[in-house]
């Protein structure tokens, strides 16, 4: 074992020992951590925001206070408002007649212990503290990996636990892959892992090996089906601003658009319009954020290049003009595209980028098909006023989640559960399902004070008793 899995090993057992001496972990403690959380955030906001945009090249400070400290505040303030309701315990019924004579069922939400948060680079803010509120409402504790990406941000969050925790309560470790790979082996009692659809394969089987349960938040290529009945102007505002947020790189992107054959010049018209409304200029516009390294520029370039040379169009969303190719900078414009197929890497894998592809369709029923042969994904967005179509939408395809007549948006929803089906991921965290993602429940039954076994003739000798229960109970 190398040192940093020594160490990392070593951290979770010194949590293990400290939250073993401390059951039950008092709800008073776990709304202390919680509220050292929120100071934490509250507190550093502008410094946070400042790595965060040292880290990409360029993010907006607003953009991050936004998307990924407000929603991590308000996680936590969810949290330690409803903390006592989610750990009260459940009566259950109990089988008959026990319940008449004595017998009570119940569970108790326990919390599980240590466990780990691997976070990814997109909101790398976010997507440590959304999961670490369930983690802590539940009275566990944490060790995290933040992206190695985004190396302000997590050496950032590394010095600002450590002065506000200690670390038998939350501690992070920072790294690239080999960290990772090695955490993801740690025998946690829970792991949550967020990121790519590939790595979370990785992340599960070194968790098998422990037989570690994991909550994996994944990608994938979330449609947006834009329906004939929709209000175009405003839909494609809200798919522009959806889309230009964190310049597309959200796990809950609108990857790609399907829209009615007839109207797919009107869409990209007003998206077009929507994009230039809020961005007039982009390179040197503070309200844009950057591709977040060199790499990912080059691959969704690449995205770009091979859709173009088997007949797709790009239609750039360059509103100032501004020369993109002379700029070391990573920025990239928006790029919808029309005529794409299957064969193009940009329709089979995630974009995770300012790439938009319109997918034309004829009918409501080729839409359902269309995505019903495609992996199942995080996110599925419908706009338009037919509530039966609406219906037949939500009732014929699967996906994580859904917002109707917006994206992205149902992640903001503190008090639904958030997360993916298949490739797109499996377990939730956020709100109550949250809270029960990172507890056990455990069940408990008392048994009646009366000789159960004697009275329904349970114990040896067998005889007529027990032959009248078996006669009374094996009906049909
Ligand atoms: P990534 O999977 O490359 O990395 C995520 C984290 O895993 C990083 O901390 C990384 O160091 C670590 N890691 C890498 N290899 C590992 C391994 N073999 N074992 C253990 N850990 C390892 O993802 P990324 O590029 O940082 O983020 C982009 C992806 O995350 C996209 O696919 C996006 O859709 C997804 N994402 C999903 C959600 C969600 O909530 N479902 C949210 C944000 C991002």
């Amino acid at each position: 074992m190398d040192q940093a899995s020594a160490a990392m090993l070593q951290a979770l057992e010194r949590q293990r020992a400290a939250f073993t001496a401390a059951m039950p972990e008092p709800l008073s403690a776990r709304r202390d951590r919680i509220e050292r959380a929120i100071a934490l955030l509250v507190e550093h906001q502008a410094e946070l925001a400042a790595a965060a945009s040292a880290d990409f090249g360029h993010r907006s400070t607003e953009q991050t206070l936004l998307t990924d400290i407000l929603p991590s505040v308000s996680a936590l303030k969810h949290a330690r408002g409803h903390l006592k309701r989610w750990a009260r315990g459940e009566r259950r019924a109990t089988l008959f007649p026990l319940g008449l004579i004595g017998g009570r069922s119940r569970i108790e939400y326990q919390p599980k212990g240590v466990i780990g948060i691997i976070a990814p680079w997109n909101f790398p803010i976010g997507m440590v503290m959304a999961p670490l509120a369930g983690v802590l409402a539940a009275g566990n504790r944490a060790l995290i990996k933040p992206s190695e990406f985004t190396p302000r941000v997590s050496d950032l969050l590394a010095d600002l636990i450590a002065q506000r925790f200690a670390p038998e309560e939350v501690a992070v470790f920072t790294g690239g892959v080999e960290v990772g790979t090695a955490f993801a082996a740690l025998p946690f009692d829970h792991l949550v892992f967020t990121g790519a659809t590939s790595v979370g394969k990785h992340v599960m089987r070194a968790a098998a090996e422990n037989l570690v349960p994991v909550t994996l938040e994944l990608g994938g290529k979330s449609p947006t089906i834009v329906s004939r009945s929709a209000d175009l102007p405003r839909a494609a505002e809200r798919i522009a601003l959806g889309k230009m947020m964190n310049a597309g790189q959200i796990c809950l992107a609108p990857d790609y658009l399907l829209v009615p054959r007839e109207r797919e010049g009107a869409v990209i018209d007003a998206l077009r319009e929507g994009v230039t409304r809020m961005y007039p200029t982009l390179l040197a516009n503070d309200d844009y954020t950057s591709v977040i390294n060199a790499r990912h520029r080059a691959r969704l370039e690449a995205h770009l290049a091979d859709a173009l040379a088997k007949g797709a169009e790009a239609i750039e969303v360059n509103p100032a003009g501004e020369d993109f190719a002379a700029s070391n900078r990573n920025k990239l414009p928006l790029t919808i595209l029309r005529n794409v197929d299957d064969g193009m890497t940009v329709m089979q894998e995630e974009i995770f980028g300012p790439i938009l592809p319109v997918v034309p369709y004829d009918t409501i029923e080729a839409v359902i098909a269309y995505i019903n042969a495609r992996p199942r994904p995080l996110g599925l967005y419908w706009f338009g006023r037919d509530r039966a179509e609406e219906r037949q939408v939500l009732s014929r395809t699967l996906s994580g989640g859904v917002t109707i007549n917006d994206v992205v948006f149902h992640v903001t929803m503190d008090d639904l559960p958030f997360g993916g089906i298949g490739p797109s991921g499996m377990g939730h965290y956020h709100g109550i399902e949250g809270f029960r993602s990172f507890s056990h429940a455990r069940s408990i039954y008392r048994q009646s004070p009366l000789d159960v076994a004697a009275l329904a003739g349970l114990k040896p000798p067998y005889g007529k008793l027990t032959r009248i229960t078996l006669q009374r109970e094996l009906r049909k």
